[in-house]
């Protein structure tokens, strides 16, 4: 999607802090950290949010689902963390490529 910014940032149009990459996987730092430990999980492939999941689509997020545990537990959340999917207006969706929050680092996380 050539007008997707997270698009743009997995070609490296746009600059960011990577954390993590691999064939399937862009794993980089949120620009407005909401923890010590403010992550961004994304696929490559363009999924513009949950609701557009289709069911060929399940091996890529289950494989996304795996690999939260092991980047949450290398980048300083091993005490925990918090994983957000938040999808379309009424849930607070900014960036439509889907993409997973990962937060932690910084003591336990109030409610939300
Ligand atoms: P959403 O509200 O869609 O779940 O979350 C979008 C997230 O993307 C926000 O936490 C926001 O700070 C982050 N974000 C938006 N634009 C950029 C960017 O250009 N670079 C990075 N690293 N994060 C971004
Ligand atoms: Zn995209």
């Amino acid at each position: 999607m050539s007008d997707c910014i997270f698009c743009k940032i997995i070609d490296g149009n746009i600059p960011s802090e990577k954390v993590y990459e691999d064939e399937k996987i862009y794993v980089f730092k949120d620009i407005a950290p909401k923890a010590p430990v403010h992550l961004l999980m994304i696929p490559k492939l363009h999924i513009a949010s949950l609701a557009e999941v289709e069911d060929q689509h399940q091996d890529l997020l289950g494989y996304m689902m795996r690999k939260v545990p092991q980047i949450a537990h290398e980048t300083g959340c091993e005490k925990g963390f918090r994983t957000i999917i938040n999808t379309g207006d009424e849930g607070g969706q900014e960036v439509y490529h889907i993409h997973i929050h990962i937060l932690g680092g910084g003591g336990r996380l109030p409610f939300a």
